[in-house]
Order: C-alpha cells, then sequence, then structure tokens
C-alpha cells in the first residue's frame, strides 16, 4: 500500500472516540483522506475490512449531511442504532419509519444537526425524497454494497440503476461507492453506472491469510450422509464457534436437530423465524461459547463476531463473491479459521435450477449461470483455493496460500482431454435423452441392449479403459464445468451437452480438462 497520508489527526481523533481504534487499517487512511477532500473515490475492501468508516469518518467532520444509500433495512436499522449509542447523530429514513417521526428528521437534516442519513435506493426514488434532499446540505453521498448496481455483480438489485442520476443532482457532492465483492468486470461496471469516472479506485487485497480453506465432494443424492459429515466436522472442532450455512430453511433446521441431538449447541437461524426470535437467536450466538450457528444465507450481513473459528458449508454458495463473503465470516480476530464447503453434482444443478425460477432478464441470468459453474470448478479444481479466488477477483500476482487442502495436499489428477471427448461424444449419440448412470453404462458397454440399437453406435464401449467411478468423476467434472449441463426432467436427470462453444474446443483438444484421481475424502456411510 502507499504510504499514508500525514495529516488526518482529526479523522483518528473520531476513530479513538468514536469507535475505540487505535489507527486505521489497510486502505481505510486512504479513502478517508480522498473523501476529506471531496473527491469521489470506490474502496473495494475485504468484507470485515471497516468499509463503514471510510463514510463514516467524513460524514462526521465534513459539513452537512452524509446521506448513505443502502440495501437492507435491517442492516441500516443496526447501523443507525449503534451509531447512537456511539453518540452520532444518525438516522434512517424508510418506509417502517412512523409518520410522526418523518419530519423531527428532515427538521434536524435541514438544520445540521444530523450527520449521517441511511436511505434506501427505493425510499430514495419514491416520491419528494430527492426534493427535500436538494433543501439539505450534503457532506457526501455512500453507496454501500455498490456491487448491487452491477449485472456482473452477484446480487444485482435494480433500484441501484438509477443511483447514476446522483451525480447530476447533486453536483460537487463527493461521492463514495463501497463494496467487498467486485471482480474487475464490475468495478468497471460500476464506475461507469454510478458515473464514477473521475473518482480514484482503492482496491484492498483479498487475501485472508489465516483462514485456511479445503473442499470436499460429497456423496450424490444421500442427505444423511451430509448431515452425518457435518456432524463430524462440528465434533472434531467441539467448543469452538462456528457457522454452518444451508440452502434452505428446511435442511436448516434438520441440520441444526441433527447438531443438537449429536451434542452441540447447534442454532438455526432463518428469515423464516419473526425478528424477535431471530435477534434471540443471535444473542445466543453471540453470548454462548462454541455457539454453531445454522443458517441460511439470511444470516450474516452486518453481523460482527471476531471469533468465529469455522464456516462449513453443507451447501455450497451461489458464486465466488458470495463463498469469499460467507467464510469471510471466520477470523475475523486474524487468529486461524477455517473455511470447509461441501459440494456435489446435485448442488450444481440445484443451483442452476433456483436461478432458473427466479423472475430476470435473460441476460441478467446468463451471469448468473456463469458465476454458478465458476464457483463449481474452482471447488472441484485443483488450483490453491485462495489463489484461484483472488485471481478471480482481479489480483493477477496472488501466490499459492500454502495452507489449503490442495496447497496441503496436491490432488493428484489426470489429463482428462481424450475422455472428455469420448464422454461428450456418447452425450451426443446417445441423443441428449438419459441421465449418467446410463451415459457411464454406454461408455463401459454395459448397457443391456436387447434390439443392439445402442451397441451398434460408435461411442459404444469406447471407455472400457477407464473404470466405473473414474468415469462418473469425469462426467462430474464435466458438469461443474458447464461442458455438460443437467436437465432436471421432473426428478430423472438427464444430461446435455453444455456451452456449444466451449465444447467445439474440448473436440479440438484446444481446452485443458484435469481430473482428480479420487474424491477428497470418501463420506463413510454410517
Ligand atoms: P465491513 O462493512 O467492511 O465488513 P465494518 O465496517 O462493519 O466492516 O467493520 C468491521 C469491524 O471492524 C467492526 O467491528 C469495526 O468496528 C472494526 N474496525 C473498523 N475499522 C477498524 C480499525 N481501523 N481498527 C480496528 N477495528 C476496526
Ligand atoms: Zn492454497
Amino acid at each position: 500500500a502507499p504510504p499514508a497520508p500525514l495529516d488526518l489527526s482529526d479523522a483518528r481523533e473520531v476513530l479513538g472516540r468514536v469507535w475505540g481504534h487505535a489507527d486505521f487499517r489497510g486502505l481505510q487512511a486512504h479513502v478517508v483522506a480522498e473523501v476529506l477532500a471531496g473527491r469521489d473515490v470506490m474502496a473495494v475492501l475485504p468484507t470485515g475490512g471497516g468499509k463503514s468508516v471510510c463514510y463514516q469518518i467524513p460524514a462526521i467532520l465534513r459539513p452537512g449531511v452524509g446521506l448513505v444509500v443502502s440495501p437492507l433495512i435491517a442492516l441500516m436499522t443496526d447501523q443507525v442504532e449503534a451509531l447512537k449509542q456511539q453518540g452520532v447523530a444518525a438516522a434512517r429514513f424508510d418506509s417502517g419509519v412512523p409518520m410522526e417521526e418523518r419530519s423531527a428528521i428532515w427538521r434536524a437534516a435541514r438544520s445540521g444537526e444530523l450527520d449521517l442519513l441511511y436511505v434506501s435506493p427505493e425510499g430514495l426514488a419514491a416520491g419528494s425524497m430527492l426534493e427535500r434532499l436538494s433543501e439539505i446540505d450534503l457532506s457526501l453521498i455512500a453507496i454501500d454494497e455498490a456491487h448491487c448496481v452491477s449485472q456482473w455483480g452477484h446480487d444485482f438489485r435494480p433500484d441501484y440503476r438509477s443511483l447514476g442520476r446522483l451525480a447530476e443532482i447533486f453536483p460537487g457532492v463527493p461521492r463514495i461507492a463501497v463494496t467487498a465483492t467486485a471482480d474487475a468486470r464490475t468495478r468497471d461496471d460500476i464506475l461507469a453506472s454510478l458515473r464514477l469516472g473521475e473518482a480514484r479506485v482503492f482496491v484492498d487485497s483479498f487475501a485472508r491469510p489465516n483462514l485456511q480453506l479445503s473442499a470436499e465432494r460429497k456423496i450424490n443424492g444421500s442427505r444423511a450422509r451430509t448431515d452425518a459429515a457435518v456432524v463430524d466436522l462440528v465434533r472434531e472442532r467441539r467448543g469452538k464457534s462456528g457457522v454452518v450455512y444451508c440452502g434452505s430453511r428446511d435442511g436448516c433446521e434438520r441440520v441444526a436437530q441433527t447438531l443438537r441431538d449429536a451434542g452441540t449447541n447447534a442454532i438455526a437461524y432463518h428469515a423464516g423465524f419473526d425478528a424477535k426470535d431471530r435477534d434471540r437467536r443471535l444473542e445466543r450466538f453471540l453470548a454462548e461459547d462454541g455457539a454453531v450457528m445454522v443458517a441460511t444465507i439470511a444470516f450474516g450481513m452486518g453481523v460482527d463476531k471476531p471469533d468465529v473459528r469455522f464456516v462449513i458449508h453443507a451447501d455450497p454458495p451461489g458464486s465466488l463473491e458470495a463463498y469469499w463473503q460467507e467464510i469471510g465470516r471466520a477470523g475475523r480476530d486474524g487468529e486461524p479459521a477455517e473455511g470447509i464447503t461441501l459440494y456435489g453434482p446435485s448442488d450444481i444443478a440445484w443451483s442452476l435450477r433456483r436461478l432458473e425460477g427466479r423472475p430476470m432478464a435473460e441476460e441478467v441470468k446468463q451471469v448468473q449461470t456463469r458465476k454458478v459453474r465458476q464457483l463449481f470448478a474452482m471447488l472441484d479444481g485443483a488450483v490453491c483455493r485462495p489463489q484461484a479466488v483472488r485471481r478471480y477477483f482481479g489480483e493477477t500476482d496472488a501466490q499459492p496460500c500454502g495452507v489449503c487442502d490442495i496447497c496441503g495436499d496436491p490432488p493428484a489428477t489426470f489429463d482428462a482431454v481424450v475422455p472428455a471427448q469420448k464422454a461428450l461424444a456418447a452425450v451426443q449419440r446417445l441423443g441428449e435423452r438419459f441421465g449418467r448412470t446410463r451415459v457411464v453404462d454406454h461408455l463401459l458397454g454395459k448397457t443391456k441392449d436387447v434390439q443392439n440399437w445402442e451397441s451398434s453406435l460408435s461411442t459404444w464401449s469406447i471407455g472400457a479403459d477407464l473404470s466405473l467411478t473414474a468415469w462418473r468423476d469425469v462426467i462430474d467434472h464435466l458438469l461443474f464445468e458447464g461442458l455438460l449441463v443437467e436437465d432436471p426432467n421432473e426428478g430423472k436427470p438427464i444430461i446435455q451437452l453444455g456451452d456449444p462453444e466451449a465444447v467445439r474446443a474440448v473436440y479440438r483438444g484446444e481446452r485443458p480438462i484435469q481430473v482428480r484421481k479420487a474424491p477428497v475424502r470418501v463420506v463413510e456411510a454410517e
């Protein structure tokens, strides 16, 4: 990092007085200095990197009200309450604020008593909000979770699109966009959409050297075995505080119950519990020693527990951004912590199916689909985990971490270009009508083929040189890489060819394919 700007004594004084922190860390000082000087900034800082003070401190120090656009009302409420308790004049203005309080908030804003005003992007677009804001002297405009503006990000929100207009409505007011997750393309998109062409961009390294990452393949289709694997993993870490992420509310409650039955202090958490209940569960997690939160993605944003020692994904997330954000909740205190992800072919199928059902533009769907595949390619790949993710985020010089499962025990792989060509050809010859078992049987020449229909195809038994398990691994890997895709077909999944461009590259031998010799760890049946 470049040397920290010298004269930030006022900012340091506020950091110490209000938050009790001895000094800025990472790139905070640089970001704060830019905003204090009235210039536009985009800051990409890792989760837990302390993004909020980057705009809160300049808002306190500069004359006028700092406007903060934040996507989550729950998060906003927490932040504003915390700020008030620390003696900062903060307020939020959203649909949840009672009528009678609204005029008081505007009065305080107009008279300059407020330091920070939090609004949601919908709120900003609605009614007379902009008109009222134009009567206020703004010190800065902060756009939190700025990746939401981009279709290339992992959490696109259409309401964010209109935020670009703020540049014209409030000329001369410095704007700061902050996010924890943005690959290079998303960053460019944020700058363009928010009209931050002149902004200085600060990107902190995404390295989290205290995290030890690993991923394990699940046995396909067996929930009970996955649950048993989670129980084992948690038991091996007894007494430590951790988070287990599940893909659904049902799964979350089931896994929490299974863990409790196994004698661990597991607490379920998802958006199906009412707000009070969720608060109680969160309190317990924060207060009790060795508590394990079993949660959906509803849990996490804004939760600040420094001594989380492990994050286990019982179901994988939907993108590398989400993965990094979620494992990033472990080891915020800088002490060693672990991130363990369980993943399988049925998970990728499920992630893609869920995307299919979401109401969004075709283009957005394609982006999200690619993100799912990139995540699974990393999970099932043979590249150092943090290195793979940091490269994805644009850190071209990222080196192997030395501590992840891949670095610690490099998996044996085999060159699978020829097997991949055979498998793709077999799927094609079979008319893209069958599931994985049938395709493997065909390759091995094992199908009961009474009418000689199949055995007359040129791909029949061309795979006799590999074992049944090796073929399953190859096909799963092709699914993870998107060269094959699985169509759920009402519970009887069939395998079809994936992206035609990529498939052609495999046929031409231009795309390298490395497949692991065996799953990292075979989960034993109980
Ligand atoms: P982010 O939004 O980047 O995930 P937050 O702004 O919520 O992170 O900050 C994460 C935690 O780090 C908070 O507890 C915050 O008080 C703390 N923090 C922020 N800046 C510093 C600092 N300079 N020194 C120590 N702790 C800090
Ligand atoms: Zn590594």
